[in-house]
């Protein structure tokens, strides 16, 4: 795999999910740079090195430089078990150094930028999810004859 693939998958990403910048942080909730893969699915795993990727958006979490950093520095580091459970401790502690006053501004001021990013709301992402859920819900709806 080459480093031109795995940025067509992050263009694939960016295309369904707009870019981390449109969303806080994950981790601490201060503003999010960039999309950030958990290495959590090994199963669909491609690529080496820096270049790993998933393609499977939800294996991805919008991060800050900061929280990135500290990532990538525990990737480098630990196992990939040990990772999976060492990310709730650090999400925790970066948590624990944003103010509950400025993750409050960063959720309005993203979300902001999500209703007016051109096209988000287009029939290739919001539209068959809607749908989607209203199929599931009806199904259920017949299941349990609610
Ligand atoms: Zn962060």
């Amino acid at each position: 795999m080459s480093e031109a693939t795995y940025k067509d998958w992050h263009r694939t990403l960016r295309r369904f999910k707009l870019s981390a910048e449109h969303y806080p942080c994950g981790w601490c909730g201060d503003s999010a740079a960039r999309w950030v893969y958990l290495h959590n699915r090994p199963d669909i795993e491609r690529g080496a090195g820096q270049f790993v990727y998933a393609e499977d958006t939800s294996a991805y979490a919008p991060l800050c430089n900061r929280c990135a950093g500290t990532f990538r520095a525990a990737r480098t580091r630990l196992s990939r078990d040990e990772l999976a459970k060492a990310v709730p401790a650090l999400a925790l502690a970066a948590h624990e150094g944003i103010s509950d006053y400025t993750r409050a501004e960063v959720i309005a001021e993203t979300a902001r930028r999500r209703e007016t990013a051109p096209g988000f709301n287009s029939v290739e992402t919001a539209k068959p999810f809607a749908d989607a859920v209203r199929a599931t819900d009806a199904l259920l709806r017949q299941a349990y004859g609610a």
